[in-house]
């Protein structure tokens, strides 16, 4: 099977210049301005920007535990509406941390995911990091553990992870929150009776994530260990990154949408809609860390994809502790990305393609196979309509909750195709691929 991608406008060392792509068995056979015959099927993509699809290197789907929430399918499919086209999938609150429980998700995926999938493990502790070896022969060489509650590992673990997933060539993901400080805030809003939406930004301010950081980037300093922070929402989070980088700590980091679209004075009206942990912080922060997306301090973007239901966020209105901590997030990030940080000036589109799509492949051992557009790669594509502007609908998504935090927003620049192994998987709003056609990816092989 062959296929030309024509008229496409692509990037091109910083440049965009019109190509055609020629796709054969699903990898891009060339990248040029010849107009070629021989197809099996042309599709003209009239002058549209080409990005590679996007790497999501952290989305909790939820499957199989709690799929009234998000499953392999929904999710996936939500992604390639999205124009996201691998997903890493983050392990919540079911373990993934043995051979054999990696071996089910894995086999999970392949039966209901649309897109190609990779997995991280965890979550890490004392107990399960005599299993790092055996997942990481797998394929799976990403690990994630915490600082805080509700995986806390003490230093002394943290640091026996560390050297054991560098041992095995692997990554330890770190959520990064100080267990001690946030304890200090969490009995003090306990002893005033807080339940409250705003108190729950009151247990973590940025003093908790700087404390933690600044902790385990100490660590990987003086143990060789390769780090990744995720999900930043701090200014401090950034400036700690970028002086690690500079004493060339082996640190790479990630921040969210919603940390570059909210803060936490958005919980006053979105009230436990917009509880997620880390929470969410000011104006200072959320410019700190486009500002990192766009100089390197920050490596990448992750849509931290958790959707909770509704009757999960409603509870918060009189009790923010029970309500569910995540929002969803995989089908709106590439459109938030080009209508907040591109069309407002804060990334250029350049920064975008490195910081969603090459970036985390690079990070997570898929690139050169995903990530980018460059011949032998995988023909993974999201043409996408830079003029065009709409408002985001719950109802018009793809996630089973129904529900987004962009109710609402209108958004400029959505993708109107999306382009799986060079089959197109997503178009004009309409799903095109089933599940079971989406391959496990292991890590740096
Ligand atoms: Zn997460």
């Amino acid at each position: 099977m062959t296929t030309l991608i024509e008229n496409a406008r692509i990037l091109l060392d910083g440049h965009l210049v019109r190509v055609n792509i020629a796709i054969e068995s699903g990898k891009i056979e060339s990248i040029g301005k010849r107009k070629l015959n021989r197809f099996d099927e042309k599709i003209d993509v009239k002058n549209n920007f080409v990005l590679p699809g996007l790497v999501d290197a952290h989305a909790h789907l939820h499957d199989p535990n709690f799929t009234e929430r998000e499953d392999f399918t929904s999710g996936t499919t939500a992604a390639a509406a999205g124009g996201v086209t691998t997903v890493v999938e983050m392990v919540l609150s079911t373990p993934v941390d043995t051979a054999e429980r990696v071996g089910t998700k894995i086999c999970l995926g392949e039966e209901k995911s649309l897109i190609d999938f990779s997995l991280h493990a965890g979550m890490m502790n004392l107990e399960n990091s005599t299993h790092i070896g055996e997942i990481a022969r797998i394929g799976v060489r990403s690990f994630k553990t915490f600082t805080c509650k509700p995986h806390y590992v003490d230093d002394q673990t943290m640091m026996s992870l560390m050297r054991e997933t560098t041992m095995h060539d692997s990554i330890l993901n770190v959520h990064a929150e100080d267990e001690e400080a946030a304890n200090e805030n969490f009995q003090r809003l306990m002893t005033e009776e807080r339940k409250d939406p705003m108190a729950h930004l009151e247990w973590k301010p940025n003093a908790v994530e700087e404390r933690a950081i600044r902790k385990i980037i100490g660590f990987a300093h003086d143990l060789k260990a390769r780090l990744h922070i995720s999900h930043m929402s701090t200014a401090q989070a950034v400036s700690l990154v970028r002086k690690a980088k500079r004493k060339r700590v082996n640190v790479t980091a990630e921040t969210c949408p919603h940390y570059l679209t909210f803060t936490g004075k958005d919980m006053k009206n979105l009230g436990p809609y917009l509880k997620m942990n880390p929470s969410l912080k000011t104006v200072h922060d959320l410019e700190a860390l486009w500002k990192g997306l766009q100089d390197g301090a920050v490596d990448l973007v992750t849509s931290e994809h958790a959707p909770g239901e509704r009757s999960e966020k409603e509870i918060g209105w009189e009790d923010i502790w029970k309500a569910w901590g995540g929002v969803p997030g995989i089908e709106t990030m590439l459109p938030v990305l080009l209508s907040e940080g591109v069309i407002k000036k804060r990334i250029s589109l350049a920064r975008l393609q490195k910081v969603s799509c090459e970036n985390p492949a690079r990070v997570f051992g898929l690139y050169p196979k995903k990530g980018t557009i460059r011949k032998g790669s995988d023909a993974d594509l999201v043409i996408v309509d830079l003029k065009a502007k709409r408002k985001v609908r719950g109802s018009d998504l793809h996630y089973k909750v129904g529900w987004t935090p962009y109710e609402g927003w209108t958004l400029q620049g959505w993708p109107v195709m999306t382009v799986c192994r060079g089959a197109v998987a997503f178009e004009d709003g309409q799903i095109l691929r089933k599940p079971g056609e989406a391959r496990f990816l292991p890590m740096f092989q």
